[in-house]
C-alpha cells in the first residue's frame, strides 16, 4: 500500500486553496481539512458573544471562553462536502458570509486562538492521509509535511473567484468590496506577529491565475508521483 501522506497547502485568500485541497483529497481518497474554517468558527462564536464587532474586541473575555468553543469538521456524503459544526450546530453557510470574512482576521491573531486550532488540527493530522489547507500549514502545524504546496494568483482573478463563489450560494455581494476585503486578509495575514502567511522555504509555489482544476491536479500528479518514487 502506498505510504499516506500528509500535503499541506498554504497561501493568499481566495486562490481556490480549497478546491484544489478538495479534488487531492478526493483523488486519494484523504481526509480533508479547512483549517481557515475553524478560525471561521472561532471568529462566528466571538462576534454572537459580542466579544467582537464594529469598535468592539473583547480579548479578555474571548480568552475566558476559549474552552468552551468545540469544532467538528464533518463529512456530509449527500452533498459530498466537509461541513463546519460550532458546538453541534452546522455553521457552515454562516461562517463563509461577509461579516465572520471582515473579523476573521483579527481572531486568527491571537496566540492562545492559535495555539488551540493548531493542537486540534496536529491531532487530526497523527493518521496520515490528509490534506489541510490554511495560511501556516506547511510552516507551523506540519513543518515536516510530505508535501507542502504555496498558492497564489492575482488579486483580480482571486476577487472574481470568490465573487462568483458568494454569487453562486446566493451571497448578495459587491466585487469591489470583495476585493477590498481579500486585499485587508493578505496584509492582515501576512503581517501579523505569529505565524504570518508565509512561503515555507520548502514549499512548491503554484501560480493558478491560469490553470483550470484538471490542470492543477495534473501538476500536483507528477509531484506526489515523485514523491513516491522518493525523488
Ligand atoms: O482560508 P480562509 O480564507 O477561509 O481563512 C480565513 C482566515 O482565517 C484567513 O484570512 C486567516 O486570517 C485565518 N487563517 C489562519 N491560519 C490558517 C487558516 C486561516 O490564520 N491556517
Amino acid at each position: 500500500m502506498d505510504k499516506r501522506l500528509i500535503i499541506a497547502i498554504d497561501g493568499y485568500s481566495s486562490c481556490g486553496k480549497s478546491t484544489f485541497a478538495k479534488a487531492i483529497a478526493k483523488e486519494l481518497k484523504y481526509i480533508y481539512i479547512d483549517s481557515g474554517a475553524m478560525y471561521r468558527a472561532v471568529t462566528l462564536f466571538c462576534l454572537r458573544k459580542g466579544y467582537i464587532g464594529k469598535g468592539i474586541f473583547s480579548l479578555e473575555a474571548i480568552l475566558s471562553d476559549l474552552q468552551n468553543i468545540h469544532i467538528g469538521l464533518i463529512y456530509n456524503p449527500d452533498i459530498v462536502e466537509y461541513e463546519t459544526f460550532l458546538n453541534s450546530e452546522n455553521v457552515e453557510a454562516e461562517i463563509r458570509g461577509f461579516e465572520v470574512s471582515n473579523f476573521v482576521s483579527r481572531i486568527s491573531q491571537i496566540p492562545e486562538v492559535r495555539s488551540r486550532m493548531v493542537e486540534m488540527q496536529r491531532q487530526i493530522g497523527v493518521f496520515k492521509g490528509i490534506v489541510m489547507d490554511g495560511r501556516d500549514i506547511g510552516t507551523v502545524v506540519f513543518p515536516d509535511a510530505d508535501i507542502k504546496i504555496f498558492m497564489t494568483a492575482s488579486v483580480d482573478i482571486r476577487a472574481k473567484r470568490r465573487y462568483e463563489e458568494l454569487k453562486g450560494r446566493n451571497i448578495e455581494v459587491d466585487f469591489e468590496e470583495v476585493k477590498r476585503n481579500i486585499i485587508a486578509r493578505d496584509i492582515a495575514d501576512e503581517n501579523r506577529d505569529i505565524s504570518p502567511l508565509r512561503r515555507a522555504d520548502d514549499a512548491i509555489l503554484l501560480d493558478n491565475s491560469r490553470m483550470s482544476v484538471a490542470g492543477q491536479m495534473e501538476w500536483v500528479r507528477n509531484i506526489i508521483a515523485a514523491k513516491r518514487n522518493g525523488s
